[in-house]
């Protein structure tokens, strides 16, 4: 194993996520988990990626890559904060560094800035835009929230219009968190009246542990901090995955792709998943703030967690570092043996390290938080993984599992009344 890690990480291409704006945002999203980020930066209120960092990024970016694709991520913040002129220079620097490699972007957007002109951009020049929305406006407006206090569902939702409008490929980001979680069917439903086709759902789970630097959130490394009100708990997160997998696998295989079940499925048939939190190790994809410093994850921005700045050391050379190495291969290392025990564990993989702060059956620390819906949800998705899996091995759709499935499901309805 420690061979493949280590001569896997020269062949894979490493990603990064890019902050041109920092954290800043035109939002203020209650259980935002970078907003406050700009706290380690006092010094530095406008969080602005210079024309020289930006040019050093992408030619040195392009150079580490093994492949003849490469990906750029640009994520905030509030990516649309920087002005289309930034943009077109992003664009018109990665044809100047590309040399002849397939460039692709994707943008995450909360898509309340979106305009004619974004959106003419985003289609003429192929970027995939994902929209940052929690479901229909119930939901949405209890947490997404603008400078004053008020729900901004209708700004999101004119901007996904205006995506339709100029035929800009998007996908759906959703945080499924306390207040929405017990709502899956309505949650899906609503996506799937919006015409998105690509979903991702994401579980919102934080700790408050308040810094004197005016910082509230936990990082991994923390100990005694308590949960946050607004995090799904794991009975919620394994009855939203079972039902909306119950929607999706009777009907929408093939035409909606909900990025949970995808990956669930590739781990299903040996294939690498697409989600790092599924995955066996990580490590592959950092986050690069304004001003040139590099993380080990997007979701590891904390100051321990800081592999060093791309001004003095090549991007290439710090997410190839032994440090980073030894993060990545830590969610494979560091898991309980309740974990190493369990029959999923091909499947989930102990999800992400910052989540495990839960304690095992024998009381051994380092559990995932999250586990008991996990578990729930590959115990209920296992016969349909086994079907599609069979689907596969015979070169026939997995789409095939729909009829199935619902034969299936309704039986066991049946046999409940
Ligand atoms: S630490 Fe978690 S979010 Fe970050 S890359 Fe690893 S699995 Fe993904
Ligand atoms: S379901 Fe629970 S025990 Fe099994 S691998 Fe996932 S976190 Fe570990």
């Amino acid at each position: 194993m420690e061979e493949s890690i280590s001569f896997g990480q020269y062949v894979r291409p490493i990603y990064v996520m890019a902050k041109p704006a920092g954290s800043r945002c035109n939002l203020a999203c209650e259980y935002c988990y970078y907003l406050e980020k700009g706290m380690m930066y006092p010094a530095k209120p406008a969080q602005t990626m210079s024309d020289e960092l930006l040019d050093l990024f992408i030619r040195d970016y392009i150079a580490a890559q093994p492949t003849p694709q490469v990906v750029f991520s640009w994520h905030g913040g509030e990516t649309l904060l920087r002005s289309k002129d930034f943009y077109r220079r992003v664009v018109e620097l990665q044809r100047k560094y590309g040399a002849g490699r397939r460039i692709e972007n994707t943008i995450q957007t909360n898509g309340t800035l979106l305009d004619d002109e974004w959106c003419a951009f985003f289609r003429d020049n192929g970027w995939l835009v994902g929209i940052s929305i929690d479901g229909p406006r119930r939901y949405h407006d209890r947490y997404r929230l603008d400078r004053r206090g008020g729900g901004t569902f209708d700004d999101v939702m004119h901007g996904i219009g205006l995506l339709a409008k100029h035929d800009v490929q998007w996908n759906a980001l959703a945080v499924v968190n306390r207040f929405n979680g017990d709502d899956p069917e309505g949650f899906y439903d609503f996506f799937r009246s919006t015409g998105c086709r690509f979903l991702q759902f994401t579980p919102v789970v934080e700790r408050i542990l308040p810094r004197e630097d005016g910082r509230m959130l936990a990082s991994a490394a923390d100990s005694d901090a308590r949960l946050a009100d607004f995090s799904v708990t794991p009975g919620q997160w394994g009855r939203f995955l079972c039902r909306v997998f119950d929607r999706w696998v009777t009907a929408d295989v093939g035409e909606i792709f909900v990025q949970m079940f995808d990956a669930t499925l590739a781990n299903w048939v040996g294939q690498a998943p697409g989600l790092c939190t599924l995955s066996k190790i990580c490590g592959h994809a950092g986050a690069l703030e304004f001003n040139g410093d590099l993380y080990a994850c997007d979701h590891f921005v904390f100051p321990e967690y800081k592999l060093g700045n791309i001004a003095s050391t090549p991007i290439g050379e710090l997410m190839r570092s032994t440090r980073q190495s030894a993060f990545g291969d830590a969610k494979l290392r560091s898991l309980p043996s309740q974990c190493r025990e369990c029959r999923y564990l091909f499947a989930c993989n102990g999800e992400c390290p910052r989540n495990r702060f839960a304690y095992t059956r024998t009381g051994e620390p380092g559990l995932n938080y999250l586990c008991k819906g996990y578990y729930k949800f590959f115990d209920h998705a296992a016969p349909y993984m086994d079907f599609m899996r069979n689907e596969l091995s015979h070169r026939r759709p997995p789409s095939n599992v729909m009829e199935w499935a619902r034969r299936r499901l309704a039986r066991s309805n049946d046999n409940k009344r």
